[in-house]
């Protein structure tokens, strides 16, 4: 978290602020103007930190709403390779997306700066590979910067897909998305203590994934867990690892993402990806998706001049803290599940073990069901196998791993079986 720089994240948000638009179907010749130009100088960031391997992945896009003619779209990727060979097939991913609009979606041509939305998230995605350049991490990390966000998710929908395809282990992805502009005061109920809107930042989770299958449903509704998908696991570890580190504190909201607006996290869920989405607490439509002008003194538009570059190094370091743990980390145990062969007042938990060879051990965590997060852990040692003296008809349960230097998994929820 110390490599992370917030004067170098500040220019960097300038930087490509200063490529004047990053419209999806701006012009990609010129040296200092368009998307072009933009993801040129996000490969050569990446590709100047140690270890990360660089590239640019482009594919046609077929023509949809808003590509009427289709369109090359590039995404530009980044990867530190693992350096435990069992753990280096397991991904975590950062990601934003590099592309912007106007106040009309369609044009390509007029100044599109995207400070906030989403240079923000692309500079974070940037600092982490910064802050990691060098460094040995159990698994591997993805640094990923996305085209075409605007016209709907599609350079994160790609690159998902493909992955999916390729049955990449991606399990976690972290996507920054308006993450440079604390400044809007946040609304607080009633009655409740105000919060400084820079002290905090709102991790997004789905519950219940897109179309689940009508067994999946079948087992979410047995079970009560329309709150323990693989994303909410997720965002309840990136609030484990804020706590644990001492990072800027992030707000949870049980909820895929906003009204009215999407992001590139939703692409992975859609995929079958574990992934949740950071953006600030509070927005000033004024400042996105508008053009950059002035009406009776008051200034629109997504200017670098509305970004704080402190802030966007507080979400990088709770961004590159989480990757940190999520990649040495054991892999959470398989399958951890509660016993119902037969009526009784216990609980028994089995799980299969985690595959990698630093695990020291498990731990069980539990919460009431009407918890928002885990409320509590017992230390079982290095066993596939656990008895408390609760019903199991009262908590949830989930397990995790821990390896011997202290790195704990997320949570993988407990099913139910008979065996
Ligand atoms: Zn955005």
């Amino acid at each position: 978290m110390a490599r992370i720089d917030a004067r170098r994240a500040m220019a960097s948000v300038e930087r490509l602020a200063g490529f004047g638009t990053r419209h999806t179907l701006s012009e990609t010749t010129s040296e200092t103007r368009g998307i072009g130009a933009a993801r040129r100088w996000l490969r050569a960031e990446l590709e100047a930190c140690a270890g990360v391997e660089a590239s640019l992945e482009a594919f046609a896009a077929p023509p949809m709403a808003r590509l009427p003619d289709g369109a090359e779209i590039v995404n530009v990727v980044g990867v530190l390779r693992g350096s435990m060979p069992e753990a280096a097939e397991r991904r975590y991913y950062v990601v934003g997306h590099y592309d912007t609009i106007n106040g009309d979606r369609m044009d390509p041509t007029r100044d599109a700066p995207g400070a906030n939305d989403d240079a923000s998230g692309t500079v974070v995605v940037l600092e982490c590979a910064r802050a990691l350049a060098g460094m040995k991490l159990d698994a591997t990390i993805v640094f990923l910067c996305t085209a075409a966000e605007e016209q709907g998710l599609v350079g994160a929908r790609f690159h998902a897909d493909a992955a999916r395809g390729r049955k990449e282990l991606i399990l976690g992805v972290l996507s920054n998305d308006i993450v440079g502009d604390p400044s809007v005061g946040y609304v607080t109920m009633p009655g409740q203590e105000a919060m400084a809107s820079d002290t905090f930042v709102r991790v997004f989770s789905e519950g219940v994934p897109r179309n689940p299958s009508a067994a999946e449903l079948a087992r979410i509704r047995q079970l009560g867990a329309e709150s323990d998908s693989p994303s909410r696991q997720l965002a309840r570890f990136v609030s484990y690892v804020a706590q644990r580190e001492a990072t800027l504190r992030p707000r949870l909201v049980f909820r895929q993402d906003r009204f009215l607006r999407g992001g590139d996290h939703s692409a992975f869920n859609d995929a079958g990806f574990a992934g949740v989405r950071f953006t600030v607490p509070a927005e000033d439509y004024s400042r996105q998706h508008v053009d950059v002008t002035e009406r009776d003194g008051k200034p629109y538009g997504d200017v670098a001049s509305f970004v704080s570059g402190s802030y966007v190094a507080s979400v990088a370091k709770l961004n590159v803290a989480t990757l940190v743990h999520l990649a040495n980390a054991p892999r959470p145990p398989g399958n951890p599940r509660m016993i119902t062969a037969q009526l009784e007042t216990g609980t028994t938990l089995r799980w299969e073990k985690s595959p990698e060879p630093d695990v020291a051990g498990y731990e069980v965590v539990w919460r009431e069901t009407t918890a928002a997060d885990w409320q509590g852990v017992i230390d079982v040692g290095d066993v596939t196998e656990h008895a408390v003296d609760v019903s199991k008809d009262n908590f949830f349960f989930g397990v995790r791993a821990y390896d011997k230097e202290g790195y704990r998994s997320p949570a993988a929820f407990a099913g139910a079986s008979e065996r």
